[in-house]
């Protein structure tokens, strides 16, 4: 298969050739062969692009300046340039992480053009100024200004889907940006770049610029941004807080997760086995959300056992790009082997209920079975650390409120969900789940809604009316009496 490769950077609204001639080389985790390339970005590369980001902001006729209409009118075109290349960008995922390719056709093709047009609608339905009848005398002049140029970091698990929740609502509320996709994960923000000349983004609203860790350690630290948004480990999130908190920068971070399903003694798990697999194992585990812990009464333990065994080790394990393929690779060689890490503690931790290798007559990629421990308990390692892969802990509990307890005893507070077959019952249980975001019976993620974390997942929200926050600060115009 011929291979995709870029030479050229997206800055300023067109090709540009990079400051330095070192480029990153992507490869397929199925097949383990090189698929492409693409200029590695350099500081040099960094601070044409914040020029250009922040030329396009502070042009006095600029993007920031148009009515939320008239940016509408271009994301539109936006939309619509991703959505003709919507089977190439699900593709090129699939392709470079492993996502199944069904998964890519809704995440990451689906939800680009879904979010720009949401965002745009939020902008142009709501007034722009509130006037504000003084109780001191005079009239306050409340509006919300875009906060500037924004420095996006993403990581690959879900590499477009993350990437526009942040570019739609900083585009829609007026802001321009760098972005600096994860290495593993270029091919699609290239293709994206592509979509954004074709929609005829003026230059510098958007670019985009590859690189590692120290790149984005760099452009977070850039005296041109105004605002840092980013996805990805709690790790670097960390980092990237220290460097804003010094600096006073702005910061959103949404981190890591380890999530908890609790199932109460009424579910019944095999009439929403769909549901479930979607918050245990989607995208072969990694997804920042999943549910990797599974909490299981006591009084039902060893039939909830089987089940979560029996889904686990019923999945189509393969080629992402076949449609049938429920579990494809990890990532990386690198992510395989830290997996497996954990595999290996978790025989020692508790007991191996299915999966715990790699799967057999798949002899190239990155893949590992997915693997179910029960009898575990909610302080050994695999239950406590994030792993991001396909690996569940099956956890026992006595009552409901220590079910509870079990799901809050955790550094993170991402996501989260609760089975029972009774709705009321189910959503007193998740108002106590301390979590960003909890579901019942299913869990998705829908744009009307804020998602994010609190603890160790991170600060801010993203999605829903909140979601432009992150993008937006107020601004106050004190009119003199009448
Ligand atoms: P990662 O933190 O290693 O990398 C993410 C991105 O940050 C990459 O682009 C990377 O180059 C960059 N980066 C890393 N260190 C940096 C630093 N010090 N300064 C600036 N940039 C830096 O994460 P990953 O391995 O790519 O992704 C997996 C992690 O992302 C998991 O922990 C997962 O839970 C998390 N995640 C969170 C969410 C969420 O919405 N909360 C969504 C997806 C993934």
């Amino acid at each position: 298969m011929p291979t995709i490769d870029y030479r050229q950077l997206y800055i300023g609204g067109q090709w540009e050739d990079p400051a330095k001639s070192e480029t990153i080389e992507v490869f397929s985790p199925s097949t383990e062969q090189q698929i492409g390339s693409v200029p590695r970005g350099s500081e040099t590369d960094v601070d044409a692009a914040v020029a250009a980001a922040r030329r396009a902001f502070d042009d006095p006729d600029g993007w920031s300046t148009w009515s939320p209409s008239r940016r509408g009118d271009v994301l539109e075109r936006f939309a619509a340039e991703l959505e003709a290349r919507g089977e190439e960008t699900a593709r090129r995922v699939s392709m470079q992480n492993g996502m199944p390719i069904w998964l890519a056709q809704q995440f990451e093709a689906g939800f680009p053009p879904l979010l720009l047009r949401y965002y745009s609608g939020i902008m142009t339905a709501t007034p722009a100024e509130d006037a504000r009848p003084g109780m001191l005398g005079g009239t306050a002049l409340v509006s919300r200004q875009p906060v500037g140029v924004v420095a996006a970091i993403t990581p690959w698990n879900v590499p477009q889907g993350i990437s526009f929740l942040k570019i739609a609502p900083a585009l829609a509320a007026g802001c321009t940006m760098v972005l600096k996709p994860a290495e593993e994960t270029v091919l699609d923000a290239f293709l994206m770049a592509e979509a954004a000349l074709a929609a005829g983004l003026p230059a510098g609203v958007l670019n985009v610029i590859p690189g590692g860790r120290d790149l984005g350690a760099y452009l977070v630290a850039h005296p041109g941004i105004d605002k840092v948004s980013f996805t990805g480990s709690t790790a670097a999130g960390r980092a990237i807080g220290e460097t804003c908190g010094r600096l006073l920068r702005p910061v959103t971070l949404e981190l890591g997760g380890k999530s908890a399903a609790i199932v109460l003694d009424d579910a019944d798990l095999g009439a929403n086995i769909e549901s479930f697999f979607g918050v245990t194992l989607l995208n072969n585990g990694q997804i920042c959300w999943l549910n990797t812990r599974v909490l299981a009464p006591r009084s039902r333990y060893a039939e909830i056992v089987d089940t979560v065994t029996g889904l686990a080790g019923s999945l189509t394990i393969g080629d992402p790009l076949d449609p049938e393929t429920k579990i494809g690779p990890l990532v990386s060689s690198r992510q395989r082997d830290r997996v497996e890490g954990y595999i290996a503690k978790g025989k020692k931790e508790g007991r191996l209920t299915t999966g715990g290798g790699r799967p057999k007559g798949l002899d190239r990629g990155w893949y590992v079975e997915p693997t179910v421990f029960a009898d575990m308990t909610n302080s050994s390692q695999v239950s406590c650390e994030e792993i991001f892969g396909p690996v569940l802990s099956v956890i026992p509990y006595d009552n409901e409120s220590e079910a509870i307890a079990i799901a809050n005893d955790s550094n993170y507070g991402l996501g989260g969900t609760v089975w029972s077959s009774d709705v009321e019952r189910a959503t007193a249980v998740a108002h106590k789940v301390r979590s960003g975001t909890v579901g019942v019976n299913h869990y998705t993620n829908d744009p009307v809604a804020p998602f994010g974390g609190i603890k160790d997942s991170g600060i801010g929200r993203e999605l829903g009316p909140e979601g432009l926050d992150a993008f937006q600060v107020y601004k106050t115009i004190y009119l003199p009496p009448a």
